[in-house]
């Protein structure tokens, strides 16, 4: 018998969930709002440059092949990727020049040759970094925190004896602060909670098991692009009968007797004994759901941060640039404070910079270059966006120019802007947030919506929302996770 599954929203774990819905025997129709897929994880293109529209760092690629590995496909055949030498350039106020190498070895010369830290404490931060990773990732990252087999198996039994190693109890600051000497160290590691979208200075130090994924593991490029793993995969969904609708909006989710009936969608309800959201879990409460009582305390945790790219073309290259690059603020804390506390943008912020023409050069035309220039921002809470955007457009060419010893608002010739609203309206994200909830407290990962409802039959959750959260791997084992609750089709 044919079992049809609807999907709200064609963000990289609803493609995730529809790959894997088919490769359960499930005749699949994915639902997208917009004219294109990939939600925050697809591209713009204009004046012959293109940027990546949001995500620009790929970690655990093996995450993506599975997919192809599920589907008996042969990932080389239609996704590349390359491990990157350097995961990324740092730039501090005070002169220093730092460059991550992805070789261990590398790192802890540049380390010692650059700053005054000890690199044996370096390489102890980084082995502690993957053994918090090895004790988590079974139990917290690859499946529902919701089931108690997930608590009950002999991986969790041995995962509770090392407990002691997560570090809950401190800050990821407070951890960095202890261990390390040099304040630049400190504030290279205290970086990785943007990761998730937390504050360094609230997060717990257990968030420092993510340098594991990009210095032990490695940091990637998909060689056209981080919009390929999008493609790719809707390609792969594709070639297993998946089919796409795009400018569907979903309006409703319909239910009977506790049970999921089908989707309205402009107007019309398509029936479906089977719903899976990949559309923000706040949203999918409050505009797909209204008639139900909404799961108010998981709903209302504090959102992760949001961000403000400005997509540029820069009619030059820079040697001293790679894909990815970081102009560090000259006050961390007092940045933090003012995306979380304040609700506003700091006046010398965090720069990031990633240009993929580094690698492919066709994203920009000869001798120019693509700038995804972002800083991370609070969340929408109502600001003046537009005020604090202009500001913070001065203050990055100010910065980047003090840094690099130009003067950059000669060689921007065109730009884009995203900013908290844009990311909200585009991706039906609560308050723009770009990963869900933060991970500011210690019990945020308790706190996130369950991969399934309870309450309504037949109905899943997956994406950056939900449980495990955000970001393109937790994102993808969403999908696995929620797809791994639901039987085969006979
Ligand atoms: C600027 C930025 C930088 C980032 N950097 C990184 C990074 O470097 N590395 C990383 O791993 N992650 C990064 N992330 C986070 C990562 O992009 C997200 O966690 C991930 O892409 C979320 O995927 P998702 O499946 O939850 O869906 P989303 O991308 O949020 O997509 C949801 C989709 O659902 C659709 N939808 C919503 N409502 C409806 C409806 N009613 N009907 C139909 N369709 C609907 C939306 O249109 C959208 O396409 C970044 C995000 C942003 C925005």
């Amino acid at each position: 018998m044919i079992q049809r599954a609807g999907i709200v929203g064609a963000g990289i774990a609803g493609i995730a969930a529809a790959i894997r819905l088919a490769n359960k025997g499930y005749q699949v129709d994915v639902y997208e709002a917009n004219s294109y897929p990939g939600g925050k994880l697809s591209q713009i293109t204009y004046q012959g440059y293109r940027f990546d529209a949001g995500p620009s760092l790929f970690t655990l690629p093996k995450l993506v092949e599975e997919l192809f590995m599920l589907s008996g496909e042969q990932v080389q055949d239609h996704f590349e990727y390359i491990q990157l030498p350097v995961n990324c350039h740092y730039f501090y106020e005070d002169g220093t020049f730092l460059k991550a190498y992805a070789d261990r070895h590398d790192f802890l010369r540049e380390i010692s040759q650059k700053t005054s830290e000890d690199p044996e404490t370096v390489n102890a931060a980084l082995d502690s970094s993957a053994n918090i990773y090895e004790t988590l990732s079974d139990l917290f990252m690859k499946r529902s925190l919701h089931r108690w087999q997930t608590f009950m198996n002999p991986k969790a039994l041995r995962a509770y004896g090392k407990l002691h190693r997560l570090d809950f109890f401190r800050t990821m600051h407070q951890a960095n602060k202890q261990r390390f000497t040099d304040e630049r160290v400190v504030q290279l590691f205290n970086r990785y909670a943007t990761y998730n979208g937390s504050n360094p200075y609230e997060t717990p130090a257990t968030m420092n098991i993510i340098p594991h994924l990009e210095f032990n593991i490695g940091a990637y490029f998909p060689t056209k692009g981080m919009y390929s793993i999008t493609q790719s995969l809707v390609e792969l969904a594709k070639r297993l009968g998946v089919t796409f609708h795009f400018g569907a909006k979903v309006e409703e989710i319909s239910t009977h007797e506790q049970g999921v009936q089908g989707i309205k969608v402009n107007g019309a309800i398509q029936p479906y004994a089977l719903v899976v959201s990949n559309m923000d879990v706040v949203n999918t409460y409050r505009k797909l759901l209204s008639y139900v009582k909404p799961p108010t305390r998981l709903l209302t945790q504090p959102k992760s941060s949001s961000a403000l790219i400005f997509y540029w073309g820069v009619e030059q290259t820079f040697e001293q640039l790679d894909l990815h690059n970081i102009f560090f603020s000259r006050n961390y804390q007092q940045e933090f404070e003012h995306i979380f506390q304040k609700k506003s943008i700091y006046h010398d912020p965090t720069v990031y910079v990633n240009i993929t023409s580094k690698y492919k050069p066709d994203d920009a035309p000869p001798d120019c270059e693509n700038w995804f220039t972002m800083i991370n921002v609070p969340n929408n809470s109502g600001q003046d966006w537009d005020q604090l955007i202009d500001q913070a457009r001065q203050a990055i060419i100010d910065k980047v120019s003090r840094n690099l010893g130009v003067d950059l608002s000669d060689k921007i010739v065109c730009e884009d802007i995203l900013d908290p609203r844009t990311i909200e309206s585009r991706t039906s994200s609560s308050q723009g947030a770009l990963y869900g909830n933060s991970s500011n407290n210690r019990y945020a990962a308790f706190l996130r919506h369950a991969n399934f409802s309870r309450k309504i039959k037949g109905l899943y959750f997956c994406g950056g929302s939900v449980h495990p959260g955000g970001g393109i791997p937790l994102s993808l084992l969403s999908a696995k996770i929620a797809v791994d609750q639901i039987p085969a089709v006979a």
